[in-house]
């Protein structure tokens, strides 16, 4: 930084005078190096503390975010644990008729289900934080299979939906986890027939990719409540749940979709979503294709 003293008198300095005027000179220099070294302390400290507010404002706000997400898990665990318990002290303890005994068992199953989804979910989630590769053992997965037992499965349990499946002609397998593909279509399933709670038709689809030939897409289909366009990019990040006057009873802890993400890209995939609020949602699975057999 450079500064300029001027000194305006009218004849010439004496040597003295000179003397006084550089010593002056040097002492205003250094009082605005130091004014100037202040300024830049009070700088830095401001935005520490700034920096230091933020990151304690962000800590606050994850560990509001894990006690409330450990309550929402105790709870998911705790609802089919409850219908467990309940289910099989009956059947233990009274004298039930067959067709309703079935029924129980039939609840029991769904419950198991149930919970045996939420682990895996918190298991995979667990992996991904933790930065762990998810375990994938590639192979050829026929989609026509596996569509066929989840649409059976499903229909069974939600009699108030028409669950439908369509494998293209001549569909090749694709290359993929045959356990994690089942994972995520349960997923997509369970959300299309959770978010439209009256009922209504959940397409499951299997085709090449219109525009790319090397790729697979598994399409699940709802006419449900729909996704506001502003809620779409979020939905797949973890703990992220889209408030639904219609679907607030629905259970959930705002993981599936994410899991769903990072099992689809483990494996060389994608996912996407297109949807309309009131009109339905249409998710699009896609998967790399296993090479032909020779
Ligand atoms: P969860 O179902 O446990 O809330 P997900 O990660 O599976 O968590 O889904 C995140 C959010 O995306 C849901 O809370 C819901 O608002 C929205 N969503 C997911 N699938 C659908 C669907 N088929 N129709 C409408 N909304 C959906």
């Amino acid at each position: 930084m450079w500064g300029v003293l001027a000194i305006e008198r009218a004849g010439d300095l004496g040597p003295a005078a000179r003397r006084s005027v550089r010593e002056l000179t040097l002492h205003l220099a250094l009082a605005v190096e130091n004014a100037r070294l202040l300024l830049k302390e009070r700088r830095f400290a401001q935005e520490l503390e700034d920096k230091v507010d933020q990151a304690t404002r962000r800590l606050r706000e994850i560990d509001r975010a894990k006690s409330e997400f450990l309550s929402v898990v105790s709870h998911e665990l705790r609802t089919p644990l409850t219908a467990l318990q309940g289910f099989s002290e009956l059947l233990l303890e009274r004298v039930v008729p067959p067709d309703r005994a079935r029924r129980y068992l039939g609840h029991v199953r769904t419950e198991t289900q149930r919970l045996g989804r939420i682990v895996t979910d918190l298991l995979d989630l667990s992996r991904i934080e933790a930065g762990r590769p998810l375990e994938l053992r590639p192979e050829r997965v026929d989609l026509g299979e596996l569509i066929e037992r989840n649409v059976d499965l499903f229909a069974s349990q939600h009699p108030r939906h028409c669950i439908e499946g369509q494998v293209a002609d001549g569909l090749g397998a694709v290359s993929a986890d045959r356990d994690a593909v089942d994972r995520m279509l349960k997923n997509l399933m369970s959300n299309a027939v959770k978010y439209s709670p009256r009922g209504g038709r959940v397409r499951v689809a299997a085709a090449v990719a219109g525009d790319r030939p090397d790729t697979v897409e598994l399409t699940v289909e709802d006419d449900g409540v729909g996704i506001p366009a502003e809620d779409l990019p979020r939905i797949f990040d973890r703990y992220v749940r889209i408030a639904h006057p219609e679907t607030k009873a629905a259970s959930g802890l705002g993981l599936g979709l994410h899991v769903v993400r990072s099992l689809a890209e483990a494996q060389g995939g994608a996912v996407e979503v297109e949807s309309l609020p009131g009109k339905g949602s249409r998710f699009r699975l896609l998967l790399p294709a296993a090479e032909t057999e020779i």
